[in-house]
């Protein structure tokens, strides 16, 4: 009997390892615009056997309501995750998209590590990063994916769009674009992403905020808990609340040929102060030693409560804020095969243009890095 049990065990481990899809069901809450979705997705002879997929807002929201059967109906009927949204309920339908999408991820890492024949990274504990901030400061505006794929590969995150045409935050599976103009629009998902870092969010840590007089004030009580965490690690994080005070960026639309980055910005980067505003910070903690890929340290994007205002971070204050911390511990990247990609320098230092990019106030000389 023990040696069936052994037997047995090899060639789940075995199937697991080549191809299989694992059987399972796992249930995942996102938070979507106004509402909280909340899936669970059943797999039964490698096949999606039901996905259930309800909303605390289903009735004030009636297309929305709808569309939670008609994207659980159409996932089942083909057997993927990978469908598309409801037109006139994008936001639910995204919600119910990356709940399930989660799920699916949950039910094969648990398979997969039960039998102990691979343990992979935790579903959701990959960071996805869409070409290289060096690729993008030397003006590399192209789009890479689409907004539809990125979504696959995470709920929250930061980014940009083709041409730099605005600053993207994701959150709660939503994928947002703060406009030169200072305000929100929602891309479609053929829209595309020259650069992006998005991961499924599950917080490992929470800490309480207060009155947290500016941006260095910041980076320095996230990097207390990141130095405790470990500082080797991908941090993604939110930093839910009330703001005293913020200063966001935007950026008009580039046309080609391509500037590079703090060219374009010097020129066309556009300026918000708000003060006592709700929101979110969406913001990435890259550790030292990816300055050829992207840039340590910290990078802030942020959403007003009402999802109307947003941009790059340049300058903050907190009042009270919680911030809630996903160590991150895998690593993918999407790279284009153009041409123009392939041809490009991408190990030149460009610390400065970046710094510059990230940080530079209009009229103003470049701050110094906290
Ligand atoms: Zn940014």
């Amino acid at each position: 009997m023990k040696r069936w049990i052994c037997a047995l065990a090899v060639l789940c481990a075995l199937a697991l390892g080549c191809c299989a899809v694992a059987d399972g069901s796992a249930t995942v809450s996102v938070r979507g615009i106004g509402e909280t979705v909340t899936v669970t997705l059943t797999m039964e002879d490698g096949r999606i056997a039901s996905v259930e997929a309800v909303s605390d807002n289903a009735e004030a929201d009636e297309r929305g309501a709808e569309s939670l059967k008609i994207v659980a109906d159409a996932m089942v009927a083909k057997n993927s995750v990978n469908v598309d949204a409801v037109s006139g309920a994008t936001g639910t339908s995204n919600a119910v998209i990356a709940a399930a999408t989660q799920a699916w991820l949950e039910i094969q890492a648990e398979a997969a590590a039960g039998e102990g024949w691979m343990q992979p990274a935790p579903a959701g504990d990959t960071l996805y990063q869409v070409a290289l901030l060096q690729s993008l400061v030397q003006g590399y505006y192209d789009g890479i994916v689409t907004v539809g794929e990125l979504k696959r590969h995470g709920d929250t995150g930061i980014g940009t769009f083709e041409g730099v045409n605005g600053e993207m935050i994701v959150l709660d599976g939503t994928v947002y674009q703060a406009v030169a103009d200072g305000s929100v629009a929602i891309p479609s998902d053929e829209e595309t992403v020259p650069f992006s870092n998005v991961t499924f969010f599950d917080a490992d840590e929470t800490c309480a905020l207060s009155d947290i007089a500016d941006m260095a004030a910041l980076q320095a009580a996230m990097n207390d808990v990141v130095d405790r965490l470990g500082a080797n690690c991908f941090y993604m994080v939110k930093i839910e609340g009330a703001f005293s005070s913020i200063r966001v960026r935007s950026e008009y639309k580039q046309e080609k040929p391509y500037r590079a980055l703090d060219v374009a910005l010097a020129e066309d980067q556009t300026e918000f102060d708000y003060e006592d505003v709700h929101g979110t910070i969406v913001g990435l903690y890259c550790p030292d030693y990816m300055g050829g890929l992207n840039t340590p340290g910290w990078h802030f994007h942020f959403i007003n409560g009402d999802r109307t205002r947003g941009g790059h971070v340049l300058q903050v204050g907190v009042a009270a804020a919680e911030a809630a911390f996903d160590q991150t511990d895998g690593f993918e990247m999407a790279l284009s095969r153009e041409a123009a990609f392939q041809d490009m320098a991408l190990a030149k230092d460009v610390d400065e243009a970046i710094h510059r990019a990230e940080t530079a106030t209009v009229g103003e000389e470049p701050q110094e890095q906290p």
